[in-house]
């Protein structure tokens, strides 16, 4: 078996943890055998895990980051509990906290306001766990493919695509032409009209009234299905205009074709192989449902900043111009979110 490495110190990755300094430059390694960095800002010294998720964990990092890594792509938690010799509460724990810390990065990093999302496509999927059947929403930009937000619930109704539609309205730049192409579920309609609203100033006194985005449409796209055959598709303008949205769908994805929800079906396809293997058994259905959302966000955190898509010749972060290199898991575990 192969020796693991531990990773070389990065200090350029490395902000102060010291919340009075907080300098991102001139930190330096203080001592390679005890994994320390220092700051020459405020000449203060720090654990490589001070600040980070790995803080205060009994076990290597480089154990750590095999684990996460693992539970990223689908690896079944009793698979890396037997690998390793493990506790299956430790790996549940990192998973949590990984968890969480994609979702701040998803909220810090992709959802601030700052993408020209273009198409974006939205679905379900429907998923037996241990607590029960869930539903899991997502969405996507369909140019940079990159993960927008997702969301899990109990049932298929507002409250479950209503936070999607709302992080894509903070991931996009405003007033951006948008395509929507969602599936024939008629709550997509009508929280896409209620989110995306500016307010428009009239020059008269009193609130201004609040107007959907002009450049935006949505098209539904409904599969009609016999058992496992599908029989036919059909599209229906729900908002908006048909040749714009058509425009906004051939400047937006390489295989033009018709209208279609494809890309969001590859990726939930995807997400369907990673997710629910990941949740261990769990006696309540909020815990159950917080650790699937754990394993959601981890698992789109890590396609969106550190897999390489072979079209797109980096990652979709990367097409979509939220940063310029791949992050190793490495890194985006490191990266320092801003305390809310
Ligand atoms: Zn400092």
């Amino acid at each position: 078996m192969t020796k693991y490495t531990l990773p070389p110190m990065r200090p350029e990755l490395v902000v102060c943890p010291n919340s009075a300094c907080g300098a991102s430059d001139r930190i330096g390694v203080h001592s390679h055998k005890e994994r320390r960095y220092i700051c020459h800002t405020c000449h203060g010294t720090f654990a490589e895990t001070t600040g980070t998720m790995l803080y205060g964990l009994k076990h290597p990092i480089w154990l750590v980051l095999l684990v996460l890594t693992l539970l990223a792509y689908g690896c079944p938690m009793p698979a890396i509990v037997a690998t390793f010799n493990m506790d299956e509460r430790t790996v549940a724990d990192w998973q949590l906290k990984a968890g969480r810390h994609a979702k701040t990065v998803q909220e810090q990093v992709v959802c601030q306001g700052q993408l020209d999302v273009g198409q974006v496509q939205a679905d379900e999927l429907y998923t037996k766990t241990q607590a029960g059947s869930v539903w899991i929403a997502s969405a996507m930009t369909v140019f940079s493919r990159l993960w927008l937000w997702g969301a899990i619930g109990w049932q298929r109704d507002e409250r479950l695509i209503a936070p999607v539609i709302e992080h894509v309205r903070a991931a996009a730049r405003p007033a951006q032409p948008i395509l929507f192409a969602v599936d024939g579920f008629k709550a997509y309609v009508s929280c896409i009209l209620k989110v995306f609203r500016e307010p428009l100033y009239t020059g008269k006194r009193g609130r201004p009234p609040l107007v959907v985005w002009e450049d935006l449409h949505i098209v539904q796209v409904v599969k009609q299905r016999g058992g496992r055959r599908l029989l036919s598709i059909s599209r229906r303008l729900a908002h908006g205009s048909l040749a714009r949205a058509e425009a906004i769908m051939q400047a937006t994805q390489i295989e033009v074709g018709r209208i279609n929800t494809a890309y969001i079906e590859r990726l939930n396809a995807t997400l369907r192989t990673s997710l629910p293997a990941l949740v261990r058994r769990t006696r309540t259905p909020s815990g159950a449902r917080d650790r699937l959302e754990a394993a959601l966000f981890w698992t789109g955190c890590v396609y969106n900043f550190c897999h390489v898509h072979t079209t797109l010749a980096g990652t979709p972060a990367m097409a979509a111009d939220l940063t310029d290199h791949v992050w190793s898991i490495d890194e985006l575990i490191r990266f320092r979110c801003q305390r809310e």
